[in-house]
This record gives structure tokens, C-alpha cells and sequence, in this order.
């Protein structure tokens, strides 16, 4: 049987009182593994290195220390994050903002290549405590002389192994020198190439190593599946998920106290009968809802990893991670809440796709494959309504109904004047909407509508890093016959540079959609490189000053324009292939959206004591 893991408080973590209140406002029930092991450490001044992936909460793990320490008055930055991608460091630069709501005039900056020049440089005037941002730009940055290092007191060096493989591993070194000895280092890295233990050798003085070893024994009677899926569409998946299975007793992981009151309440609102259990919720109300479980008058149960500690309850028969857990020890202590007594289990993990990873791991550290789940279409689910139904009214019909009720349907015959079918369809439409018996075709989202649905507005529904485990340039499909424009870049194989440098030069300090980037044509002193017709004039002249390994780019169009390669996307043909510099365009939260609004009817199917 598995045991309950230790569970660490924000409390004991000796954080002051205004970062205490942001973590309880957000909902935070506990810290993270990566949390609970490097936020002392930090605390005390050592250097770390920690192996920890994205999802595991290591933002914060970094970012809660560094905020303790910080000296409002003072204004030359104290500590430095570099990130691989402009999105990561828009990403961290809010999380700063966020856990440091209460630490009045604060400033956090982001700084990365793409975004106006002269909007940075006044930002860079004014001040800002922390700095996070891409390698280039902010070498760019010290040689322009508009960043000064020389007050650091802590840096991050954020996705280590992601600034390997995109070719800014020297810049970081570069940048590393540039910063006072007295520094405190921490280095964060999913994987720890051979390059990244060099550069930790040499720029991270004595650490603490800090990885997550997980106690991982999955009891084999549960059947487990996942489904790879973006924040907003996890609640439609859910409620898919629960009318498709033959569910007893349910259990909902979340992450934060406010979602397990949030999918509770929309659960309810579609005719579940859900309660919401977290670390606010006193023990005996806790209790209380946990023996409403056993006695079947509660069916799901949304609960915090804390709150659902020790819970034992048999009838349990499905465990849904609706968000993904920290590690593979914690999602083995969630599942192994189904299949207790020797019943078997069903355990369904939700995964967003920059979630991967994690995904990955578990496996690797339960040592099994977890089978994709496949989401029944809408048509499926109307199928299954009819049949649930069916069922229902079978079982009615056995238990000889009062005669009241076919006296009641006489009358309202007689008085409305309708055959008993129309009187039976309108009965049946006040138990469904019209979307739930007849849906529309579902259509899938373009690319980028997914990517801003996706947004960075809630943390949780971080998009616009989805496609990084894909982050190879992707062949252009040559179905949308699109030519590329051929260009070259004043750097080639003489200067040490790889495909891979020019593709992150590209996409982080222009903005051009990695899949936008056609073929790359390494030669000794140039480069040539297929980009979507149209470029923007300011990329243009910005991709005059990007580097490339120490190189300016020194872009032009050749002499033959068009790329040999027939390419691209229909987007591809205009400029707006630049991603976004705006951080505000993509921190926009999705609409709501039809499924989202509650439904008036609610499915019969969830009326039925089914259990
Ligand atoms: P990260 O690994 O830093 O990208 O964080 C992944 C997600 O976990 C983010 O949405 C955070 O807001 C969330 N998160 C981080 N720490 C905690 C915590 N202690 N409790 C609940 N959620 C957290």
C-alpha cells in the first residue's frame, strides 16, 4: 500500500508575510517538491542546480527567494533570469508580478529580442529589481551598456538544456562573466547535457543538487489513460469522460483550492452531483463530505493533492488528474486512491502539451505506458445520451409508475391537443438542449486561435509554449504552395554556426514562427534561408543587428527572391507570421465559451441514481 508523502507548508518555508499572502491568494495548498527542496537552500544564499521540468512549479521555487531578498530601494537590478524563449520570459516576468502583489512598487522587466528597442531602454532608465530575459537581447543590452550587472545578487540561468539547443549557451557564458563573483547561481535543466554540466562546473560554485527522486509502485489493477489537452477544453473533456464511463465514486485532482471549487461548481451546474474538498475547508466539513461519499449521496469529489491525503474510500472508482501532479510519486499517491480492496480503477491524466515532459517521466518512472485516451466526438456523446436513456426509461417502465402519471399525460394530451409523441418530444427537449441531442460538426481550431486561446493571461493556460517539445523547424507542407522568399545571413559554417542558431535567432529576436522557417543553407561565410513573402520592414531592419553566434545577421533578399522550395502556410503569405510582441495581446483570457455557459437542462443521464 502506498505510503502518504510528508507534506511541507508555505508557512515553514520562513517566506515573509507578503509573499505568504500572494501564495495563500492564489490558492497554493502546499509547496512543490522542487519548492519544499530548493526555496531553503535559496533562502540561505547557496547555489543550486535542480533538475526540474516545466509544470513542476519551479518559477516560483526560484522566484519566492529571490523576492524575499529583494531591496525595494535599490533600483540597479538585483537578480537576473535568463530564459530561452521570449515567451518563457514573459511567462516569469508575471509570475514575478504575481507572487509579488503585495510588495509595493516592485519592477519586474522582460527583455527580449522582437520587442521595441526604445521602450526597453526607458523601462531599463527607470529601474527594475529583477530582469529576466533571452540571451540576445540582453547582451544586446550590455554592450549598448544599458544593463548593468554589477549589483546582481542573484541569477537564473531558467530551461538550461532549452538555451542549449537553441544555440545561446555562449551567450549565456558571455553574460555569466559579465556578473559579479559574489553572485548566488541557480541553474534550472529538464535534462543535464555534458555542456550545461561544464557550464555549471564553471559558473556555479558549490551546489546543491537538487532532484526529485520519486518512490513510484502503481498497483497494476488500475487501468490508466491520458489525454494530451489545452487548459480551456479540459472541462468539455471531463464531462465527456464522466457520461461515457460506468463511474461510481470520482475523485478530481486539481492544483489549487479556487479550481476545485471552480470545476465543482460547473460540475454541478451540469446536473454531477460534485463537492469541492481543499485545505480551507475545515477537517470536520472535510470528513463530513468524505462520508457523504462512501453513502453514494456525493459522486465526485474535486480535491488538492492535501486535502485528499489518506482518503480511502472503496466505491472510488475513477481518478481524474484534471491537472497534471508535480511528479510521478504524487500522481501514483493520487491514483492509488481507485482500485483499493482489490477492485480495479480507472485513472484518466490531463496533460497540456507543454506538459509532455512529465508525461514522459511518469512513465519512465512507473515503468509502464500510459494508453491515449480517445475523446468521443459530440455524435458519440448524443449516441450514448439516447442509450443511457433508453436504458433509464427501461428501468422505469419495469417499476410500474403511478397511474398518476398517465393520467397526467392524458390530460395534457387532451388539453393541449397533441398526439402523445409531440407531447413526449417536448418533454424530452426540457431534459435536453438541442446542442446535446443534434451537435454541430466539430471543427478543429486553427493553429493560432489555439495558440492565443491559450494564452498566458492564466498561468495555468500557458499556450504559446505548447509547441516546445516540437521545436525543430518544421518541413513547410508543400501542399499550401506558397513560396518563401530566399534571404542571406552574413554567417555560415566559419563562424561555428548550426541550423539551430539561426532558427532561434529567428523566432526569438524576430518573432518568426518556427514553422515558418524554411530550408537553411549553411556555406562558409553566409547563410541562405527561405522566409514567408512579405517581411515587415522593422523585422527587416532588426534582423540586420541580430546575432548569430557573435555575428550580425546582416539580412538581404538574394538576388534569386523566391526560394526554390515551393512552401508554407496560407498564413505564411502575410506578415502577420510574426508572433505577437505584445505580452498583453497574448496574456488575454479565451471568452467563454458555449460549453463553458451553464446548461439550462441538465442531461438526464446525471439525474439518473446511477450509483
Ligand atoms: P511552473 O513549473 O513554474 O511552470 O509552474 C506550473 C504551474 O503550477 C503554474 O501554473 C503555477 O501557477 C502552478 N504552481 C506552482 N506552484 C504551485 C503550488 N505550490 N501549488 C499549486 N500550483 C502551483
Amino acid at each position: 500500500m502506498q505510503t502518504e508523502p510528508e507534506q511541507a507548508l508555505f508557512a515553514d518555508l520562513d517566506l515573509p508575510d507578503a509573499l505568504l499572502r500572494a501564495i495563500k491568494q492564489l490558492g497554493y495548498e502546499s509547496p512543490s517538491p522542487i519548492q519544499g527542496k530548493s526555496i531553503p537552500v535559496l533562502l540561505e544564499g547557496k547555489n543550486i542546480i535542480g533538475q526540474a521540468q516545466t509544470g513542476t512549479g519551479k518559477t516560483a521555487a526560484f522566484a519566492l527567494p529571490i523576492l524575499a531578498n529583494i531591496d525595494l530601494k535599490q533600483t540597479a537590478p538585483q537578480a537576473l533570469v535568463l530564459a530561452p524563449t521570449r515567451e518563457l520570459a514573459i511567462q516569469v516576468a508575471e509570475a514575478f508580478q504575481v507572487y509579488a502583489r503585495h510588495m509595493k512598487n516592485f519592477h519586474v522587466l522582460p527583455i527580449y529580442g522582437g520587442a521595441d528597442m526604445r521602450g526597453q531602454l526607458r523601462a531599463l532608465k527607470r529601474g527594475a529589481h529583477v530582469v529576466v530575459g533571452t540571451p540576445g537581447r540582453i547582451l544586446d543590452h550590455l554592450g549598448r551598456k544599458s544593463l548593468k550587472l554589477n549589483e546582481l545578487k542573484t541569477v537564473v540561468l531558467d530551461e538550461a538544456d532549452e538555451m542549449l539547443r537553441m544555440g545561446f549557451i555562449d551567450d549565456v557564458d558571455t553574460i555569466l562573466a559579465e556578473t559579479p563573483e559574489t553572485r548566488q547561481t541557480a541553474l534550472f535543466s529538464a535534462t543535464m547535457p555534458d555542456r550545461i554540466r561544464q557550464i555549471a562546473k564553471r559558473h556555479v560554485e558549490s551546489p546543491v543538487h537538487i532532484k526529485i527522486k520519486a518512490k513510484t509502485a502503481v498497483v497494476d489493477t488500475i487501468e490508466q489513460a491520458f489525454l494530451i489537452i489545452n487548459q480551456g477544453e479540459k472541462l468539455d473533456a471531463l464531462t465527456r469522460y464522466l457520461d461515457t464511463e460506468a463511474t461510481e465514486g470520482v475523485i478530481i485532482f486539481v492544483r489549487t483550492r479556487e479550481a476545485t471549487v471552480t470545476v465543482a461548481e460547473k460540475l454541478n451546474a451540469r446536473g454531477y452531483i460534485a463537492a469541492a474538498i481543499n485545505g480551507d475547508i475545515s477537517q470536520p466539513i472535510r470528513e463530513k463530505t468524505i462520508a457523504r461519499l462512501k453513502k453514494s449521496q456525493l459522486d465526485i469529489l474535486v480535491a488538492t493533492d492535501v486535502a485528499a491525503r489518506g482518503i480511502d474510500v472503496e466505491r472510488i472508482s475513477h481518478v481524474i488528474n484534471f491537472d497534471i501532479p508535480y511528479d510521478s510519486e504524487a500522481y501514483v499517491h493520487r491514483i492509488g486512491r481507485t482500485g483499493r480492496a482489490g477492485r480495479s480503477g480507472k485513472a484518466l491524466l490531463f496533460v497540456q502539451p507543454r506538459e509532455r515532459r512529465l508525461l514522459g517521466i511518469i512513465e519512465k518512472d512507473t515503468k509502464q505506458k500510459l494508453n491515449s485516451w480517445e475523446k468521443p466526438s459530440a455524435k458519440q456523446m448524443a449516441e450514448q445520451r439516447k442509450t443511457k436513456l433508453a436504458e433509464v426509461l427501461a428501468a422505469k417502465l419495469e417499476t410500474n409508475l403511478p397511474s398518476v402519471y398517465h393520467q397526467w399525460v392524458e390530460e395534457l394530451c387532451q388539453q393541449l391537443e397533441l398526439p402523445a409523441e409531440q407531447l413526449a418530444a417536448a418533454l424530452l427537449s426540457e431534459q435536453f438542449t438541442l446542442e446535446q441531442l443534434l451537435p454541430p460538426p466539430e471543427t478543429k481550431k486553427p493553429r493560432r486561435e489555439k495558440n492565443l486561446r491559450d494564452g498566458r493571461g492564466d498561468r495555468n493556460e500557458r499556450g504559446s509554449r505548447t509547441e516546445r517539445g516540437e521545436r525543430k523547424p518544421r518541413k513547410p507542407r508543400r501542399e499550401d504552395n506558397i513560396a518563401l522568399e530566399k534571404y542571406r545571413i552574413e554567417a555560415g559554417h566559419n563562424h561555428g554556426v548550426q541550423p539551430k542558431d539561426i532558427v532561434g535567432a529567428l523566432a526569438n529576436e524576430a518573432g518568426i514562427d518556427r514553422e515558418y522557417i524554411g530550408r537553411i543553407e549553411l556555406n562558409d561565410d553566409h547563410s541562405l534561408v527561405g522566409l514567408p513573402p512579405g517581411m515587415p520592414k522593422d523585422i527587416f531592419q532588426l534582423l540586420q543587428k541580430v546575432r548569430v553566434k557573435g555575428q550580425p545577421m546582416r539580412l538581404s533578399r538574394t538576388q534569386a527572391g523566391n526560394s526554390d522550395e515551393p512552401e508554407p502556410t496560407k498564413q505564411a503569405a502575410s506578415p502577420s507570421t510574426r508572433k505577437k510582441p505584445d505580452a498583453k495581446t497574448r496574456s488575454r483570457k479565451p471568452k467563454a465559451t458555449e460549453k463553458d455557459r451553464p446548461r439550462r437542462n441538465k442531461p438526464a443521464a446525471k439525474k439518473k441514481p446511477q450509483s
